[in-house]
Parts: structure tokens; C-alpha cells; sequence
């Protein structure tokens, strides 16, 4: 059982040792701006370590955006990244599932993922699997509601798309966590790595609060249920810098066994 961290991009090599994780996430740029990322001085040594290394893609990108000057940069971007993150040896490129915004129509977001994936075929291929994340919130969300994601993996599947499955997102985004990993397996037919989140927010708020495990509405059991489940690599993507996030990954050890 591969467990880590989302730590910072600026010594991510060093965050994971500070915190005994064999698994970490980190992002090449600013989550909120249209940055390519650039080439990066430790990148053979990431590239050699023993890590689990995933690559969590700009928060900013909407691939299933119906706005034009959006959804095409989030697609360039997307690319810019899944090559950067190939680069290091990624294991993954997570992004979020995205939205179509308020008064739109959902089919058109799972219709603008297909052309995603699409434009990535023609601009030479995706060099390593795209996580696609569940959300917890966001106006007409294409992942938050697993009927949704059924809809999205239709269009995606074929392409092989990967999952990522957040706790906080799937409890905040209303939906229940036991057997959560049977029913998403039923829809995408793969769980690639679990964000092991408690949240801040209640259950179907739509709230995107991450909390340390047992601090916040989730019983942790129910998140070492879903990573143990899965078989997955786990990341948390919690508070609390070095100490939260290392009592987080020993609970995980503990309770899910190696
Ligand atoms: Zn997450």
C-alpha cells in the first residue's frame, strides 16, 4: 500500500522524506494560472526516486468548459502538462471533472471531454494516464454526482481515461462512502489513486474543505475502507503541513496495513 502526500512543487523529493511517504502529488505551476510548466532542475533525480510520483494538473483547467476561451487553453494546457508530468515519470495527471456552468447543458461538458481527449489523439498522444477527479461542488459539475460521471465515462472510457477518487469530494459532493468503491469501479471500471481527505464540510454541502483525517465529518474508517478496497495508491491532501500530514499518512498505515 503506497501512501503519500500532496506536498509543495518547490522540493517535492524533500517534502516526502519530511514525511516518510512513499507516494507523492505536487503541481508543475500556479493551480490558478495558465502557466506551462517548465523544465525542472530535480526532474532525473524525481524521475530515479522509489516514489509514486503523480502530477495534479492546474485547478483553472475546464476542459469541459462551453466558453471557447477556456475550454481551449485548458485542453493546451492539459497537454503542456501530461508532457511535463511524463517528463519527472509520473505516474498520472490528475484534473478535476469540471463543469458546464449554471443554466448549461451537461451533455455538452461530456461532449467537450470526448473532443479533449480527441485533440490529445491528434497532437501526438497522451503520453501517461489523465486522472480524472470527482468534484465536490462547481455549477453543473460533470463528476460530482456518480449518475453524472456514468454519463462522463461513456464519452471518456473509450480513450482510457484513468479515475481519481477524493473522499472529501465524494462525501461533500453527496455521495455515501461505504461500498463507494464498488459503485465507481462499476462505472469506470478502475481506481487509479484515492485523495484521502476528511471534510470540513457536511455531507452533500458541496463544500471543497479539506480537514485532517478524523477532524472533520468523515469517519476515517470509511476512507481506509475505500483505499483498501481500491488497492490504490493514496494521497493526502490535507492540512497542516509536515506534522498534519505525517500523523495522516501513519494513520492510514496503521489502520490499512501493509
Ligand atoms: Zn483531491
Amino acid at each position: 500500500m503506497r501512501i503519500g502526500a500532496h506536498v509543495d512543487q518547490a522540493d517535492p523529493l524533500a517534502e516526502a522524506a519530511a514525511r516518510g511517504a512513499e507516494a507523492v502529488q505536487f503541481f508543475l505551476t500556479d493551480p490558478q494560472k495558465y502557466n506551462s510548466p517548465k523544465p525542472r532542475a530535480d526532474a532525473e533525480l524525481i524521475r530515479a526516486s522509489e516514489l509514486d510520483v503523480f502530477v495534479h494538473a492546474p485547478y483553472i483547467i475546464n476542459v469541459a468548459s462551453p466558453n471557447n476561451r477556456i475550454r481551449i487553453p485548458s485542453r493546451k494546457l492539459l497537454m503542456a502538462h501530461a508532457r511535463a508530468a511524463a517528463e519527472l515519470g509520473a505516474k498520472g495527471l490528475i484534473v478535476h471533472g469540471g463543469h458546464v456552468g449554471r443554466g448549461a447543458d451537461l451533455a455538452d461538458g461530456f461532449a467537450n471531454w470526448r473532443k479533449a481527449f480527441e485533440y490529445a489523439e491528434k497532437d501526438g498522444g497522451l503520453p501517461l494516464p489523465v486522472l480524472i477527479e470527482n468534484t465536490a461542488g462547481g455549477d453543473n459539475a460533470c463528476a460530482r454526482r456518480f449518475d453524472d460521471l456514468a454519463r462522463l465515462w461513456d464519452a471518456v472510457g473509450p480513450f482510457g481515461a484513468g479515475f481519481c477518487l477524493d473522499t472529501c469530494h465524494a462525501f461533500a459532493g453527496g455521495e455515501e462512502l461505504p461500498g463507494i468503491v464498488d459503485r465507481v469501479k462499476a462505472i469506470t471500471g478502475r481506481i487509479d489513486l484515492i485523495h484521502a481527505n476528511d471534510s470540513k464540510g457536511a455531507f452533500d454541502s458541496g463544500q471543497d474543505r479539506h480537514d485532517n483525517l478524523g477532524s472533520g465529518k468523515i469517519d476515517p474508517e470509511l476512507v481506509v475502507a475505500a483505499i483498501r478496497a481500491s488497492g490504490a495508491p493514496a494521497i493526502v491532501e490535507t492540512p497542516g503541513g509536515v506534522e498534519g500530514q505525517t500523523a495522516d499518512i501513519a494513520l492510514l498505515r496503521e489502520r490499512a496495513g501493509n
